[in-house]
Parts: C-alpha cells; structure tokens; sequence
C-alpha cells in the first residue's frame, strides 16, 4: 500500500510548467495545476494549459481573482464571492475545457461557510498550508479516504525553494509515512523555474525531479487532486 501523493502548483506559471513537462513525463507524475486569473490569460497561456491537460495533468480552479478571503467577505459577504469569485470564474474554466473539479484554497483561507459552499461545487477542496502543521502528527494529513467535508490539507512544500520549507530530509520522511500508511497526501507549490535563482515560491525543476525521484523509488503513485 505505498500511498499517492498530489502534486499542486497554483496561480498561472504557464510557460514555466509547460518547460518542465519532460520532468513530470520522466517518472509518469500526474500533477494539478490550480489555475486564477484565466480571464487576463495570454492566447499562449491557454494554449500550454490544454497542453497540460492533454499529458493528463488536471486543471483546477483557485478563484477568479485571488482575493484575500477574510478582508473580501468582511466587505463584500458570502454570496459575492460566490458569484464573483467561485462561479463566474469557474464558468470562465469550463467555456475553455477546464472541468473545475477541485478547488484550491487562496492563502489557505476558508471558513466553514466556504467549505460547505465549496463541497457543494466541487470534488476535493484543498485547504490549510503546510505551516500549520502539527509537527508531532503529521500523519493527520495523510487520508486514507477523500473526507466527508471533501477537505485536504497540504502535508508539505513542492515549492523547494520557500523558506518554510523544511528540508529535503523531512521531505523525505513525509514520503516514507506516505508509503508506510499507504494514504494520500497534498503538496503545494508555485512556479517551477530552469533553475535556483534565490529564495521564493518555487521549485527548481532538479528539485521537482529529486521529490518525484523519492515518491517513485517508494513506490507512491504522484496523481492529480481529482485522482486522489
Ligand atoms: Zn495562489
């Protein structure tokens, strides 16, 4: 039971994640991207996110505008964001071929009206960032079913380049629990450059290569968030 991870990389690094198809195609990783900001995307852009989707990567949906939850529902309320942030968006996704089956949450944030909001439009709703990890239970975030609230929680970083990130020998821990367990967990990442170029919310794509090196060799099947 060596367990699935999911790989996510959020926001709209097109260019970028199309450069590292090669990494992803070298060790059979099925990745999500959670796509804002479809509306202001290049010809360009949506032409590499169909490309992505043909390889079998899923293309989630992560808002329309990325707009910070607590201050948005403060002035706006629920209701608004549903229709701004949430459906206008995702009928944007679907018009070009993207199914907006799961959900991304911005900054991590929701609330447990967003949630029950999310659950009733969505597959999988990926919540909390790796931050607020309990260090001493880890495998908390590690399901062995989807929930009933639909919810994951990210485990860790595929941003190798964060400060926050906590080290490839953790890392690699958080993979053996992974396969020990034989459940499932949520990575979070950004932008997958070339190369390192200093800190920031990225990977190098050696470093996306080292993470799926140690998923594959532990025999962790990396899949989509709808795969999960
Ligand atoms: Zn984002």
């Amino acid at each position: 039971m060596p367990g699935k991870l999911c790989l996510t990389f959020d926001d709209l690094f097109v260019n970028n994640w199309c450069a590292a198809r090669p990494v992803f195609d070298a060790y059979e990783a099925r990745v999500t991207f959670c796509i804002s900001h479809l509306h202001t995307a290049t010809p360009e852009q949506i032409k590499g996110l169909h490309l992505l989707q043909r390889d079998g990567h899923e293309i989630a949906y992560h808002t329309r505008t990325h707009p910070r939850l607590d201050q948005y529902l403060k002035r706006h309320g629920l209701e608004h964001w549903l229709e701004h942030e949430v459906d206008r968006g995702v009928a944007e996704h679907r018009a070009l071929g993207f199914p907006a089956r799961s959900f991304a949450c911005p900054f991590h944030a929701s609330t447990s009206e967003t949630r029950k909001a999310l659950a009733e439009r969505f597959e999988v709703i990926r919540t909390d960032g790796p931050r607020s990890i309990d260090p001493d239970n880890p495998g908390a975030r590690i399901y062995q079913e989807l929930p009933a609230n639909k919810c994951l929680a990210n485990l860790s970083f595929a941003d190798m380049q964060h400060k926050a990130f906590p080290g490839w020998k953790r890392q690699m821990e958080f993979l053996d629990l992974i396969a020990e367990t034989g459940g499932t967990a949520v990575f979070v990442g950004h932008d997958i450059r070339a190369r390192k170029t200093g800190p920031g919310f990225y990977s190098a794509q050696k470093q996306v290569a080292r993470l799926l090196e140690g998923a594959v060799a532990r025999g962790i099947s990396v899949v989509s968030l709808q795969d999960a």
